[in-house]
């Protein structure tokens, strides 16, 4: 108990727990720095300084002072770069700059050491994402013509170029007088000339490892690289150019975080129609600029740009920097544009690229029906009718499907029947993600040790799932026991069945119960003081190395008698029996007992106990009042938690700590965690999705019928597939207190998908499908990195996207466990669709039409081409 001890540091060290946690919560702003601390030393600090109340054990404690602050393990072998691969709250915690001071001032660094400094970045594309700048970008520092002489050296995104080119300068011994020029040079020889000098690293897209060549002007006043090069700008459409391209195969530099971005792209850009309708320029005749809902035409103007440079076969890689700055300026109506996630950015581009060319130019009010009782046909076609009355673009022609949702209230069992346009299939992964828990199984028994059992579990699961999962392996029905975390011989908290596993920390050793403290059924009528402790020092006679020394307990034999006996073997009965349920702790023995204004604990009559007993709360910090012993009836409740302070000394002769501890091992603990690697199959996951489900009490349902929230089974069906299939595999999963990223591998045809199975229009459509487009996520949350795989139409090869870099695959290698969004084509429809599509209309855009392929431009001027015919 914390009560009482008043070590010398303890309220220093609680003052600066108090400090360091008011500061620690300022939110990160763009520019200001925050430092890396060893995060083994930074919870030593914390059980120190007393930040977590329940853990109180350890404040003040000089054996527990965490000595200097030392970050040698995230460093690599002599040296001051970081490790890689670090990652924060597993590694390290970030602190802001105040907080270092404070912590530096108290403990000092440990010698020979540095502060890890790094900046607040903002990382965001479309909104602001700031984050620590964890790891620095390397450039490689050349000077012309020895362009292969290169010194390496990191940088802040938000260093600026006369950053570069003071390190430049002082590397290569350039005078400050002499003018220079600033090159990027890629690895096929492309020279870009970087621009203004106020520009950041990060503005300019400068990623590790690019090449920086400084070049030098001659005293003549001549440049050494020629000067034909002069007119190339660090500008859109004129990098890497080369005229014997494969067009489509097309590479689109990084702008800083934008993979997540180009995987999307490379896949749109590979949709056999999507490339025709923009190339043909089609999109001229349909722009919607008035649309409130769109973007002013701009992001389908963008978008069809940025196609042109990709198919004109003139780049082996493109920026698409006017295509991100549209998307940026118009995001802002988007809202959890956070995460950086391709199906999010998708989601954006279609509905995007359908407003701007939304051919409704004035959408009409329509009233929704109610199905009462009508035939599906009759509510998915007029269901259809009313969405194309609203929206009609070549997005919805080619994108977007009906998906049949089916409510049913648990309750009244009113139906609610509705078709809804989808321009993508989200599949859940039925996967059974699971993890093992290590656990001790105390019993009511006291002759039985605890026993140490390991568990396999579902990550997502509760309580339940676990002591379901013990009970297999020990015999107690799960309803019998108690799932309690204890630290420091304490109750840390008691869960219920419904608690989420996730609550028990992965790293941290559980307990069902264990030996102390402990559990204990009494009588709930006729207790006494007396009846009490006798029942305590019989549950705890097993490590007790005598009871007899203690005058006031009965022989052993006596004790024994007085156990319930009634559930012998079991851990624990249900809650309302006419037993309360009592938890003991072990009290601190550290230091003697307070007997002041307490009735006196030994006198003539009241022989010298082992210990007293306090009730006490949860975490067993807080007295609640000492029991008194004088003879008259204890009242109990259901719960109720009691300390026993020993005397040092008793305790001392008679408390067998070891034996308290001891415990045995079932073979379980023993058994290597075996976790299944899974396989799934799409099918597996399209039968999930079309599968009856209840909905939770989070996303309930509410009942028209009812007039309330109520937790509807939910059951969707396909109605209708479009042209192009996109299915998104629903690989992050968040819950409140959990983000998770499945690595299943789902397997996926590349070719013949029959979709036929899952639709329930009686007279559907040709259902087979083939792969164009993968968009693929490697890593784990909040990072990680987008790829694309996209077959490429002209040629029929399957081509590798990461960003500028191209590179021939093959069909075998697209489906891996990182595809994440899907594009599929309906194999016998794609043709016609074109003939079905609207022709151009002539008379609003002077469009030119067809402009063919032969007559590829460079990318740039074809909107003022526009403009001017
Ligand atoms: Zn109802």
């Amino acid at each position: 108990m914390a009560e009482g001890t008043t070590a010398s540091g303890m309220s220093e060290t609680t003052s600066e727990c108090s400090q360091v946690k008011d500061l620690m919560d300022q939110p990160l702003s763009d520019g200001d720095t925050w430092y890396l601390i060893d995060l083994h030393w930074f919870n030593l600090w914390k059980k120190y300084a007393g930040w977590d109340k329940w853990d109180s054990s350890n404040v003040g404690d000089l054996t527990s002072h965490p000595g200097n602050i030392d970050n040698s393990v995230l460093m690599k072998e002599n040296s001051k770069e970081l490790k890689e691969h670090l990652t924060e709250d597993i590694d390290f915690a970030l602190v802001p700059e105040t907080v270092w001071k404070l912590l530096v001032q108290w403990y000092q660094l440990a010698p020979g050491q540095e502060p890890i400094a790094r900046k607040v970045v903002d990382h965001g594309m479309l909104t602001s994402y700031l984050r620590v700048e964890i790891y620095l970008t390397e450039l490689k520092l050349a000077k012309y013509p020895e362009v292969e002489k290169t010194h390496l050296q990191k940088f802040s995104k938000r260093d600026t170029l006369e950053n570069v080119e003071k390190v430049l300068r002082e590397v290569f011994q350039i005078p400050e007088n002499t003018n220079i020029h600033l090159w990027t040079k890629s690895s096929n020889q492309t020279y870009e000339e970087l621009p203004m000098k106020k520009q950041s690293i990060q503005e300019l897209s400068l990623m590790s490892n690019q090449t920086l060549v400084a070049e030098v002007q001659n005293e003549d006043g001549s440049w050494p690289r020629k000067s034909s090069y002069s007119k190339s700008r660090y500008s859109d459409g004129d990098s890497s150019s080369s005229r014997s391209v494969q067009p489509g195969r097309c590479g689109l530099n990084n702008l800083g975080n934008t993979c997540f971005m180009n995987s999307v792209l490379q896949c749109m850009s590979n949709t056999p129609p999507i490339q025709r309708y923009f190339l043909e320029e089609r999109h001229w005749a349909e722009l919607n600029k008035e649309n409130p809902l769109g973007n002013q035409g701009e992001i389908a103007k963008a978008f069809a740009d940025l196609l042109k440079a990709m198919w004109s076969g003139q780049h082996h890689s493109f920026p698409p920097r006017a295509f991100k700055l549209q998307v940026g300026r118009f995001a802002p109506q988007f809202s959890g544009y956070q995460q950086h996630d391709s199906q999010e950015l998708l989601t954006f581009l279609l509905d995007g690229l359908h407003e701007d060319l939304n051919r409704i130019l004035k959408k009409p009010y329509i009233e929704l029906k109610d199905a009462d009782g009508r035939s599906d046909e009759e509510v998915a076609r007029e269901g259809w009718e009313n969405y194309r009355k609203r929206n009609d673009s070549v997005i919805v022609d080619l994108f977007h499907g009906l998906l049949k949702s089916t409510l049913v209230c648990p309750e009244c069992n009113k139906v609610s029947v509705t078709f809804d346009p989808t321009c993508y299939l989200s599949l859940p992964m039925p996967v059974k993600k699971e993890r093992p828990v290590e656990l001790y199984l105390a019993r009511l028994d006291p002759e039985v040790k605890a026993m140490r059992y390991r568990v396999i579990v579902p990550k997502m699961g509760t309580i339940l799932d676990l002591t379901e999962a013990l009970s297999k392996l020990c015999g107690i029905p799960a309803d019998h026991m108690i799932v309690a975390d204890v630290h420091q011989h304490k109750f840390h908290q008691i869960f219920t069945n419904e608690s989420s596993i996730s609550q028990i920390s992965e790293r941290d050793v559980i307990y069902a119960m264990f030996g102390v403290p402990f559990i204990l059924q009494v009588p709930r009528e006729g207790m006494d003081y007396d009846k009490l402790y006798r029942l305590i020092i019989t549950r705890m006679k097993r490590y007790l190395k005598t009871i007899d020394e203690d005058p006031a307990a009965p022989t052993s034999a006596d004790a024994v008698t007085n156990v319930p006996s009634s559930i012998p073997n079991s851990c624990e009965s249900e809650m309302d029996t006419e037993e309360a349920d009592l938890s003991l702790e072990n009290g601190n023995e550290a230091h003697p007992m307070e007997t002041n204004g307490i009735e006196p604990v030994a006198n003539q009559s009241q022989p010298k106990r082992f210990f007293t007993m306090d009730l006490v709360n949860l975490s067993g910090n807080t007295s609640l009042g000492k029991l008194k012993q004088n003879g008259k009836p204890i009242s109990l409740a259901a719960k109720n938690f009691l300390t026993c302070e020993w005397e040092p000394a008793v305790k001392e002769a008679s408390y067998d700590a070891e034996a308290a501890e001891d415990y045995n091992e079932d073979a379980s603990s023993q058994q290597r965690v075996n976790v299944k690697k899974q396989v799934l199959q799409l099918k597996e996951c399209l039968e999930v999705f079309t599968s009856i489900e209840r909905l939770g009490a989070d996303d309930a349902w509410y009942c028209p019928s009812c007039k309330k929230h109520v937790r509807a089974t939910k059951k969707f069906d396909l109605w209708s597939l479009p042209e192009v299939l996109v299915i998104h595999l629903k690989r992050f999963s968040y819950t409140r207190s959990l983000r998770d990223k499945l690595d299943t591998l789902v397997e996926f045809p590349t070719r013949g998908l029959n979709m036929a199975p899952y639709i329930i229009d009686p007279n559907p459509m040709d259902a087979v499908y083939d792969l164009i487009g993968v968009c693929n996520h490697y890593g784990g949350l909040g990072g990680g990195h987008y790829t694309a795989y996209a077959k490429n139409k002209d040629d029929g090869s399957w081509y590798y996207f990461d960003d500028s870099s191209v590179s021939e695959s093959s069909e075998d290698s697209v489906c891996s466990k990182a595809a994440y969004v899907l594009f599929y084509i309906r194999r016998n429809q794609s043709s016609r669709w074109i003939e079905n599509v609207r022709p151009p209309l002539m008379k609003s855009s002077p469009a030119p039409v067809h402009k063919t392929h032969a007559k590829r431009n460079s990318a740039n001027n074809s909107e003022e081409e526009m403009d001017s015919s």
